[in-house]
């Protein structure tokens, strides 16, 4: 299979060197086009990182010779990649224009970026739970006259480490009523520099903004239907979650509470779900679909993030401590890693899911 040419805007921050990293050797994308803020524009990829390159592994030598282009100069990306992942750091509004230019030029759009998930014909996927809902894209292209581009979006990353096991219920036959979720959310999400050190080292944030919206309503849409050329939201599931800033590099965590709406499974049966759990990511073997997306740990002191966050290539939720709940039904701890499950990673696995259905 010949490789599609992928371009990255806000290739320079820290989602965007996620991108460059974990699409070097992909086996269906390459690196072909690299864009940043006016700052960057003109320097090499590796002159425009020189000093804030965050990643562990070296910059990919065949993307520390492009030269960044101006993110807003959507001409030349016309004819040096076939798609892009967005992940510029603007205004919202700004960032809508800006993924609207690219899809109306005929540039597919995969969006880390929230501007657009609130658009109903744009869908938000997460590869496991939703991938009915790359479906609209026709319906949008119609509504808007494009003829190859589109724009779909990954939810919050806050929202990756609880949605899979909650979903892995709901798609057994135990539809969930609600969840209170309290998030402990790493340092990374904030991009670079993020959070300062006074502020979160020996230290909690209980507030992150916006964050406690995100995680409540996204979820919603996700668990939508596609009806009379939108994606309509479930409103039947209520969330109540308490999002916190923790002095952790990498690894979103959950606390999550839960109720069914009617007839509870016993805990060997959720433990049986969760294992036995597959989804169209890995019926189709994308490459970045962890084998098992959902890995459960029997110790009484997991999932942690520096132990389970790489779990699955980075891209699996790990969870742990099970157990019954006095209040609600059930709780448990959910895990995940926030710059790739729930970002670079996770718009690279929508890509694959978007290509092996044919639109890309
Ligand atoms: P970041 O580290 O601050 O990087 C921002 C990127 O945007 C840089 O490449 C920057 O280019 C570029 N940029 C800034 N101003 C620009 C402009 N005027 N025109 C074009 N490009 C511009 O931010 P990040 O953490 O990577 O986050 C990027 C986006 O992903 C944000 O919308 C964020 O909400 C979202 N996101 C982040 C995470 C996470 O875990 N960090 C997770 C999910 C989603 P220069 O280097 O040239 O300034």
């Amino acid at each position: 299979m010949e490789r599609l040419r992928a371009g990255v805007l806000g290739a320079t921050g820290m989602v965007g060197q996620n991108f460059i990293r974990l699409l070097d050797n992909h086996p269906w994308f390459q690196v072909a086009y690299v864009a940043a803020s006016p700052r960057s524009a003109g320097k090499t990829y590796a002159e425009a990182v020189a000093g804030r390159w965050l990643m562990d592994t070296d910059i990919p030598a065949d993307v520390a010779d492009l030269v960044v282009v101006d993110a807003s100069d959507v001409e030349p990306a016309r004819t040096r990649c076939d798609f892009v992942f967005s992940a510029v750091e603007l205004d919202k509004q700004a960032i809508r224009d800006l993924e609207e230019r690219y899809a109306g030029s005929g540039i597919p759009v995969v969006s880390n970026n929230s501007a657009h998930r609130w658009t109903n014909d744009v869908p938000m996927l997460i590869p496991e739970i939703n991938p009915g809902h790359v479906e609209i894209i026709p319906i949008q292209r119609r509504n808007r006259g494009w003829q190859n581009g589109f724009i779909v979006v990954k939810p919050n990353c806050s929202l990756q480490s609880y949605m899979t096991p909650v979903y892995a219920l709901i798609a057994a036959g135990y539809p969930v009523e609600s969840l209170v979720i309290t998030t402990l959310q790493a340092v990374s999400g904030a991009g670079y520099p993020g959070v300062p050190s006074w502020d979160v080292v020996d230290n909690v944030v209980p507030f992150i903004s916006g964050e406690e919206e995100k995680s409540e309503r996204e979820p919603l849409k996700i668990l939508g239907r596609i009806e009379d050329g939108r994606i309509v939201e479930d409103a039947s599931l209520r969330i109540s979650a308490h999002c916190n800033r923790v002095p952790v590099l990498d690894g979103h965590t959950a606390c999550v509470s839960l109720k069914f709406k009617a007839g509870k499974p016993s805990s060997a049966e959720i433990l049986g779900i969760w294992q036995a759990f597959r989804a169209v990511p890995q019926t189709l073997k994308l490459p970045f679909a962890p084998e098992q997306p959902i890995i459960y740990r029997v110790e009484h002191n997991r999932p942690q993030p520096r132990k389970d966050r790489d779990a699955g290539k980075a891209m699996a939720v790990t969870v742990g401590r099970l157990r019954e709940c006095p209040v609600m039904d059930y709780r448990f701890v959910a895990l995940s890693h926030n710059t790739v499950r729930g970002a670079a990673g996770g718009a690279i696995l929508s890509a694959e899911l978007i290509r092996a259905m044919g639109y890309l």
